[in-house]
């Protein structure tokens, strides 16, 4: 059926019982302009209208019922804002009360004492007395209680649609005339036999029409698994496919050798083994680096995971082959410490290691620039000024980025340009550990390594969980830390809505303090959101050298500060920070030789989900498992950095519960591009066609530009 003359295509306003009103509210409500956008909304969630329960049976633990008896009694009781209507309901097993706040005239006028009825709605249990409010009525018909019509469709609605008949039985009601109007050709297959087979799928058309009218859960279950499939089996054709158009492409920069650098730097400066995963991470970018196509690697690794020194020897990989290269970090105080680590690692190699930042000015910059473009300058180290255009690199061969999440695409992209034949390869390090499945769309276009394997002899992170009744014990032992010698952070959570606020819960804080804790012997920073870049740094540095004990902050030191002498991190508030966050923060310790302690603070008080982040993070220190904690608590809108990514927006799929079929949808569409990349053979052109009608071409993330 050619394009033109598709039936779904027919704008809404033409369906039976919608025209032009309910079209336009459709439209701006829901985004439904066409037949195809109504099809494709599916049911949140249906009524079973084959299981009506027994008054009898309902107990404390029944929620939603549907019941079918008899209207007994009617009642109007209390005034103004209390009035409402009160009914008896009674089936052969008992009586239950009904109750309405809203609609009450128009109800007592149109329902019909002793008629039968359906009552649909959630239980309450007050002190034993139990009772409906608002439920849905509706009076027995041959239509709701015949067979074909067993579990009824509830869709999203809001005030607006269900004012205008389109609540749920309204909807369902135009998915009905859609129905009448297509046929299975109108929804052909769009997936090839083999898989429908392997599967044992019903076909596109059953699918999607048991979804929304389903006659047993058998059937539901069977549409819910194929649609399931189908959204992130396309997502994964297309993001598999922008990835060999890349690595067609875009053509790369040739490291062929492993020269001097490399191996001078191996045997005579790397103080430590590598562990396993370090190697293995090595080994795939070494590969990468010499296929002659533009590397796109992002790279995960715990803190602490040792991604430094991965990068580093990345980076020697580029000089050894004759190229520059360039690392940036998200902060000024973070490229510094990489400059000054890596500075001291290659000491002795003759390799020209320089910085740049917004505050190397005048005649510094000028004169490092010069050295830059004549290629004096082997590798640069600096903040997101190394963007810039007017930073000109002679030979820029590798670009690597250090904890991602704080830039944006479009300054990755940039990156890019710098290249003179080609672009540079380009290496992306991120500390936050994403789940394996969100990696997989987000970053689905992308190569991901992942370190997953710390340094040996890591002293593992003690996490505790204390309340207000544990604080003098508490100070106790940050008295007793800071005469040991270490140093102390205490966080409170920013609040982002109001910065007033964010302050004073600092301030609060921070003299609680002071009241309980005296001051002369030791010296405290203070940092927070509202400071200035430079007022921030100069308070960091003074931690960092070791000149103040205590650094009192709001989540502004969240990101890749290393202070080996801090070992213990106080949160306050524990309840309102998210477990990504929390995993970030305790990371800033652990980096020396003493143990580390984390001591979550939080009130008596607590929700269960926040019970349960806290509970998560003292049971472990491995940020994977705290990712997927994280996923199945709040789903993937929360894992940092993915918020604007609408690429998350899922029909059906759900990340946090299907991430085997995810697994399964890559592998399948990995293995359909590996044996026909152009699509062409005979079995792939019903996916084909379908990808290119009907599925987004995925643009604009990733490092798509
Ligand atoms: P992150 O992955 O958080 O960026 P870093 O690269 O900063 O971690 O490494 C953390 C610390 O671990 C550094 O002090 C580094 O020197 C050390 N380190 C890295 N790799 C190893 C290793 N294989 N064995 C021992 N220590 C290591
Ligand atoms: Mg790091």
């Amino acid at each position: 059926m050619s394009q033109n003359t598709d039936i779904l295509e027919s704008p809404i306003e033409f369906l039976k019982g919608i025209g032009p009103s309910r079209a336009d509210l459709l439209k701006k409500e829901l985004s439904i302009f066409k037949f195809r956008d109504l099809l494709m909304q599916f049911p949140f969630r249906y009524v079973d209208k084959t299981q009506f329960h027994k008054i009898r049976d309902i107990n404390y633990q029944t929620q939603q019922i549907q019941l079918r008896g008899i209207l007994r009694r009617l009642s109007v009781a209390g005034q103004g804002g209390k009035r409402r209507l009160v009914a008896n309901f009674r089936d052969e097993t008992g009586v239950i009360e009904l109750i309405w706040f809203k609609g009450v005239s128009w109800l007592e006028k149109n329902l019909n004492i002793g008629g039968e009825y359906i009552v649909y709605g959630k239980v309450n249990n007050f002190r034993g007395n139990i009772s409906i409010p608002h439920p849905e009525i509706e009076a027995v018909t041959e239509a709701n209680t015949s067979k074909a019509n067993t579990f009824a469709p509830v869709y999203p609605s809001t005030e607006k649609l269900n004012s205008k008949g389109l609540d749920s039985k309204g909807r369902g009601k135009a998915m009905a005339a859609l129905f009448e109007k297509i046929s299975p050709h109108e929804l052909p297959e769009n997936l090839p036999s083999y898989i429908i087979q392997k599967f044992k799928f019903p076909s596109h058309y059953a699918a999607l029409k048991n979804i929304h009218f389903p006659k047993s859960q058998g059937e539901l279950d069977a549409a819910k698994a194929r649609l399931t499939f189908e959204e992130l089996f396309f997502l994964q054709m297309r993001l598999l496919q922008i990835r060999r158009r890349r690595k067609t492409a875009i053509k790369g920069h040739i490291f062929e050798k492993v020269g001097d650098y490399f191996n001078r730097f191996f045997k005579e400066k790397l103080p430590f083994e590598l562990t396993g995963a370090q190697k293995r991470v090595l080994k795939e970018i070494r590969y990468d680096l010499k296929v002659g196509v533009q590397m796109n690697r992002l790279l995960q690794g715990d803190v602490g995971s040792g991604k430094t020194i991965v990068g580093l020897m990345s980076m020697l990989l580029a000089l050894d082959n004759g190229f520059q290269a360039c690392l940036m970090a998200p902060t000024e105080i973070l490229a510094q410490q990489h400059f000054i680590s890596i500075s001291e690692y290659l000491e002795g190699l003759d390799i020209e290691v320089a910085f740049l930042s917004g505050s190397v000015k005048g005649k510094k910059r000028a004169a490092l620039l010069e050295r830059l473009e004549a290629g004096e300058i082997d590798i640069l180290i600096g903040t997101h000024a190394l963007i810039e255009d007017w930073v000109v690199f002679k030979n820029l061969g590798l670009s690597i980025t250090d904890e991602q999440h704080r830039f944006g695409v479009a300054q990755r992209a940039k990156l890019w340009r710098k290249g003179i034949k080609y672009p540079p390869h380009i290496l992306v390090m991120t500390a936050t550990p994403i789940p394996r499945t969100l990696a997989m769309t987000l970053y689905g276009d992308l190569d991901v390594s992942v370190i997953d394997e710390l340094p040996p002899g890591r002293k593992a992170i003690e996490t505790l969980h204390k309340t207000e009744s544990n604080r003098l014990r508490v100070i106790g032992f940050m008295k007793s830390e800071i005469a040991k010698g270490r140093q102390i952070y205490i966080v409170f959570p920013l609040i982002e809505e109001s910065a007033k606020l964010d302050l004073q819960n600092l301030e609060t804080g921070y003299e609680l303090l002071l009241r309980d804790f005296p001051m002369p012997d030791y010296q405290i920073s203070v940092v927070h959101g509202r400071m200035k870049a430079k007022d921030k740094d100069f308070e960091m540095q003074r931690f960092v050298r070791g000149e103040t004990q205590i650094m009192v902050a709001t989540t502004v030191i969240e990101v890749g500060v290393n202070v080996p002498n801090a070992s213990v991190m106080i949160i306050e508030n524990t309840e309102r920070f998210g477990l990504s966050q929390l995993h970030q923060l305790r990371g800033r310790v652990g980096r020396g030789a003493e143990q580390s302690f984390c001591i979550l603070m939080s009130s008596f008080k607590l929700s269960k989900e926040a019970k349960e982040r806290i509970q998560t993070m003292v049971r472990t220190n491995n940020g994977f498992e705290i990712a997927e904690a994280d996923l199945k608590l709040r789903g993937p809108g929360s894992i940092e950095g993915t918020q604007q990514s609408g690429i998350l927006n899922f029909r059906i799929a759900d990340l946090a519960r299907d991430g085997r079929v995810l697994q399964a949808a890559r592998e399948i569409a990995a293995r359909i591009l590996d044996s026909d990349p152009k699509l062409e053979k005979p079995e792939h052109q019903a996916l084909k066609h379908y990808l290119e009608a009907h599925v987004k071409p995925v643009k604009g993330w990733s490092l798509i530009s």
